[in-house]
């Protein structure tokens, strides 16, 4: 048998620490090994798979579309993108969409999208303030974006235009604030940042003095988009509405998709002010369309805020049983559990040695990021799992 651990420390450059499986098949919430072991899958390629694995609308239309029309470029018009187009801008308070492949190029376009927005309207400005502990994606300028030290690090000098303050503190955005400054870019919810939630009010607060500096204010919404925390789109939440948002991750239903959605008055280039060869190709906008028709038409992100609620219960019951774990934290199917110690590696080891794939967010937090259509059973499933594994901690 291909020892396929072996291959990848032969082959691949070291970024990634993984975890000692190969996995090579999956379906709904759960996944296989290349020994025919069975997981419980609450990673969901991170945060990617909003119908589980290989969901049939999703598998169909990439079949489909495979055998029609896989790529043609945009030099020309081609329907999947039009109609994914259409379906996002009917169910949100967006007017126009640029689509391209990843959350971080999503994120690039939206910054490059409010520089050009400050050089037409406000003088030049083009510096974007961020929040610590953000993340924004793995580009040069979304490492700057990113507001945590030990990803800027090994790339000093970052690109200069990006100020990071504290995260759920309006006052500190207000302070860092300058003529130069053309956005606010933030995640409604940290998630990688390890599942913060903002206080009631910190993104009305932003959105009313963006308002008042008239500077734009930009969602990153590639981790909360597409029904991941209970609303189709993050911002619904928190009674606001951006001037752009970034999706990427549940939009495609696992193929690499991503899109920058704006209103109107932000949607400033001109031709061949941005472009792209693969985004917007049809093979991915078909995934895209089944997967948020789907979501749209069966009502997720109601699901979603059911399910997201009773597996907060669950960690909330398993937090009063084992006094390390410090806090339950999320929203929606984006959750996380805190120790008080660094846990997190032998805990995410033990469960995945006993059938429950989880994300080790940060040494001493897990983040739970299942598919949107996980069901109860699966879900007790999993904190049973859980459970013994805190027990012997
Ligand atoms: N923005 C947020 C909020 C994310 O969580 C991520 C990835 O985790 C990204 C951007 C980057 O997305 P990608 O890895 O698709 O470039």
């Amino acid at each position: 048998m291909t020892d396929w651990h072996k291959l990848e420390s032969k082959y691949f450059m070291p970024t990634i620490k993984r975890m000692p499986i190969t996995l090579v098949r999956g379906k709904g919430v759960r996944v296989w090994d290349d020994n025919g072991k069975e997981y419980l899958d609450f990673t969901a390629g991170w945060g990617v798979n909003s119908l589980g694995h290989c969901h049939p609308v999703v598998v169909g239309a990439i079949a489909e579309q495979a055998k029609t029309l896989i790529q043609t470029s945009n030099q020309f018009y081609t329907i999947p993108q039009l109609q994914l187009a259409e379906l996002l801008m009917e169910n949100s308070c967006f007017d126009k969409v640029f689509f391209c492949n990843s959350g971080a190029e999503a994120n690039e376009g939206a910054v490059k999208l409010a520089r050009r927005y400050g050089k037409l309207h406000l003088d030049g400005a083009y510096k974007v303030i961020t929040a610590l502990n953000s993340f924004h994606g793995r580009t040069l300028a979304m490492t700057a974006a990113t507001g945590q030290r030990k990803f800027h690090e090994p790339y000093l000098p970052i690109p200069d235009g990006f100020i990071n303050v504290e995260y759920n503190n309006v006052g500190a955005i207000k302070k860092a604030a300058s003529a130069q400054t053309c956005a606010v870019m933030l995640e409604p919810i940290q998630g990688e940042g390890g599942v913060n939630v903002p206080n009631d009010g910190y993104l009305k607060a932003v959105r009313a003095w963006c308002d008042e500096k008239g500077i734009l204010l930009i969602l990153d919404e590639v981790q909360t988009g597409i029904g991941r925390i209970g609303t189709l789109f993050g911002y619904e939440q928190f009674g606001i509405e951006p001037d752009i948002i970034s999706l990427a991750k549940g939009l495609g239903g696992g193929i690499p998709i991503g899109a920058f959605l704006a209103k109107e008055k932000a949607a400033v280039f001109a031709l061949g002010e941005h472009g792209s060869t693969f985004g917007g190709n049809p093979l991915a906008c078909a995934a895209g369309y089944a997967t948020l028709n789907f979501v749209i038409e069966n009502d997720i992100p109601s699901k979603v805020k059911r399910s997201g609620a009773y597996l907060i219960d669950q960690l909330n019951k398993l937090k009063a049983k084992h006094d390390f774990i410090v806090e339950v934290r999320g929203r929606g199917l984006l959750v996380a559990i805190q120790f008080n110690s660094d846990f997190t590696d032998k805990v995410v080891k033990s469960c995945m040695e006993r059938g429950l794939l989880l994300n080790p967010v940060k040494p001493n937090a897990i983040r739970f990021m299942p598919p949107l259509t996980i069901v109860k059973k699966d879900i007790d499933a999993a904190i049973g799992i859980l459970d013994k594994v805190l027990a012997k901690v």
